[in-house]
């Protein structure tokens, strides 16, 4: 049997890796620009980490993990999600002692084991970003605009920001009560799932993607009319501060997340173009995650985008990249010119492509083409003995004459 890559696990191939550079280009510059550096943690963790901080009761700690037991007896797990991971390192290497404000980003592959569909997959990949330190809702907003402002930056404007505040400890469970009674009424109409849920997380009911739970869940108690006074307060000076930077957003009170360790601030950059896989970048407040881990009680915001669904959404646009000139030989004579010019060019920064296996000139020229070349130029015993030779512009087919000198052929090149 031919050997294939695991259900839902992705290559990806030369000619999609342009349209990644160019996503996680636009992110780091973002948040390089708002102070945030960059960490790398493993892609696997102790079991543990995952079920206390993102909780026992989710979709992504009862069903979709990666979790085996390594050969000494380990129970391990690839992560599905990054923010765990980092604050476990934050924790671990007290990067808290450092500064009082952390501004973090991360990026990679996450993994969990949901059905393949198109935007979802068992293997994919995350932009995220950490802010911790601050409880201050300007730093929300801030965390808000940068990612707005990735999208804007790659030039996708169709996705909207939604936002919602998830409450905290005090004010949580005077609503999920309220939830509870609401829900108790319409039991029977909820999927398998959410009768389980019901019992374990009664708010994720309100996020269940089966037509039936969302009929079933219209008109539920919202959190935003169950919010204590500082949660409140910390939410319309949120909105206060996205009004202040002109940042378009609505409010939707039906948001929860699929991890527990959300306060306050949540929020979703949603698209009408992906189906029921319509969340393309997610996140929140988690002021008490660092102390759940073992960490000092310190707050924190951030977010993940999911790259497949933005490299989607970005569509046919081209991000290969072209030669910008290919050297064809009317013989194995040439061969040395070429060799030479093709190797002075590479260092002075002049992408360069020639034929390597002496074929025809046709078959030379029609790789030229294929390769989308912006110049070419052909190489006889005359060019040789002359030092000249006609560089062709392939768009238009217009030709100039240049000396067979690396610099020179590098300043006509750059010029056009
Ligand atoms: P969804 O509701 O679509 O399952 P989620 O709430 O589980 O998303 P998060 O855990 O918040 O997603 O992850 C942040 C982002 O990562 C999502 O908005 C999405 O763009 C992306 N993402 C999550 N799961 C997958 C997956 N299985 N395949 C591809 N992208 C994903
Ligand atoms: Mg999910």
């Amino acid at each position: 049997m031919a050997l294939t890559a695991i259900k839902g696990f992705n290559d990806i191939l030369p000619e999609e890796s342009g349209r990644w550079h160019y996503i996680e280009q636009a992110a780091r510059s973002i948040f390089e620009l708002n102070g945030f550096s960059e960490i790398r943690v493993p892609v696997m963790e102790k079991t543990e980490l995952f079920c206390r901080s993102i909780g026992d009761a989710t979709d992504i700690v009862e069903k979709e993990m990666y979790t085996f037991v390594d050969k000494g007896e380990n129970s391990v797990t690839l992560r599905p999600e990054g923010t765990a991971g980092v604050m476990r390192a934050f924790i671990e290497h007290k990067l808290y002692a450092q500064d009082p404000v952390t501004k973090l980003f991360y990026l990679g592959p996450m993994f969990r084991y949901e059905r393949p569909q198109k935007g979802r997959y068992r293997q994919f990949h995350q932009i995220g970003a950490e802010i911790t330190g601050v409880c201050d809702p300007l730093s929300d907003t801030q965390v808000l605009n940068m990612l707005v402002s990735f999208f804007h930056e790659i030039g996708l404007d169709e996705p909207s920001l939604q936002i919602n505040s998830l409450g905290c400890p005090e004010c949580r469970p005077a609503y999920r009560s309220a939830l509870c009674l609401f829900l108790e009424e319409r039991l029977e109409s909820l999927c398998e799932d959410c009768k389980r849920r019901f019992g374990t997380n009664p708010l994720r009911t309100l996020d269940c993607k089966v037509p039936g739970c969302v009929e079933a869940t219209k008109g539920a108690p919202s959190m935003l009319e169950h919010l204590c006074g500082d949660c409140n307060l910390h939410f319309d000076s949120v909105r206060h501060y996205l009004d202040l930077s002109t940042t378009p957003y609505s409010i939707n009170p039906r948001m929860v997340r699929g991890l527990d360790y959300y306060t306050r601030t949540t929020f979703e950059v949603v698209t009408g173009l992906l189906g029921s896989q319509s969340a393309v970048a997610a996140g929140g407040r988690y002021d008490g995650l660092i102390s759940q881990l073992g960490g000092p009680a310190i707050p924190g915001i951030g977010f993940a985008i999911g790259l497949e669904r933005v490299a989607l959404l970005l569509g046919q646009r081209d991000f290969t990249t072209v030669p910008d000139l290919f050297i064809a030989t009317m013989g194995t004579g040439e061969r040395d010119t070429a060799f030479r010019l093709m190797d002075g060019l590479l260092k002075s920064g002049v992408r360069v492509e020639l034929d390597y296996e002496c074929k025809s000139l046709k078959s030379q020229m029609r790789r030229a083409d294929k390769l989308k070349a912006r110049f070419s130029v052909v190489i006889g015993e005359n060019e040789v003995k002359s030092g000249k030779a006609s560089f062709k512009r392939m768009s238009d087919g217009s030709v100039t004459e240049v000396a067979l000198i690396v610099d020179e052929i590098a300043r006509t090149l750059k010029l056009q």
